[in-house]
């Protein structure tokens, strides 16, 4: 269909994360990245929508890593038990970027490119007080949700923070150019 993959490298990564990631799933999307995460969808098919669909398969099973492979399926074995560690893993192996873009980002809950809108639409669809005091809504096609950048918006901006700056410490750390 003449997508451009050019260029515009990380953008366009696509991934299918296994049952066990649902939280990295969930930062993936609103990060913007296209993400397949059904924590009840077998092995096989995951490797099956993988090869089908050029995805990387994001994994915390060595078995299903090792499989994946063998198909010549990109896939990441992914390490760490919170998601800092993980989102590392991801991102620098990746170089995703870590910036959550108000006009690219998807539902943390079903994947659906969320869209900007009206204030105006959400009248009555989210609490009073919330309508009060913010301007910037979004609506999912999908499912429904209505979402906007309540008390956990600080929450998420500073595991991007963390994330990014552990980056910064690592490429300082292997830089024999840098000095301070
Ligand atoms: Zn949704």
């Amino acid at each position: 269909m003449g997508e451009q993959r050019s260029g515009d490298d990380g953008a366009k990564l696509r991934f299918i994360v296994d049952a066990m990631l649902g939280d990295l799933a969930r930062w993936l999307r609103m990060l913007g990245y296209d993400t397949i995460y059904d924590r009840n969808m077998p092995d096989w098919k995951q490797l099956e929508i993988a090869a089908e669909q050029g995805r990387i398969l994001l994994t915390r099973d060595r078995g299903l890593y090792i499989r994946a492979r063998k198909r010549g399926i990109r896939s990441l074995l992914v390490h760490g038990d919170n998601i800092v560690d993980r989102l590392y893993t991801v991102a620098k192996t990746f170089k995703l970027r870590l910036e959550i873009d108000p006009d690219n980002t998807r539902c943390p809950l079903c994947n659906t490119p969320l869209r900007r809108v009206d204030k105006s639409e959400v009248r009555g669809r989210v609490p009073p007080k919330v309508y009060e005091r913010h301007d910037t809504f979004w609506i999912c096609s999908g499912c429904g949700q209505v979402y906007w950048r309540g008390g956990h918006w600080r929450g998420i901006i500073a595991t991007l923070e963390e994330v990014k700056r552990r980056m910064g410490q690592r490429s300082r750390a292997t830089s024999p150019t840098q000095t301070r």
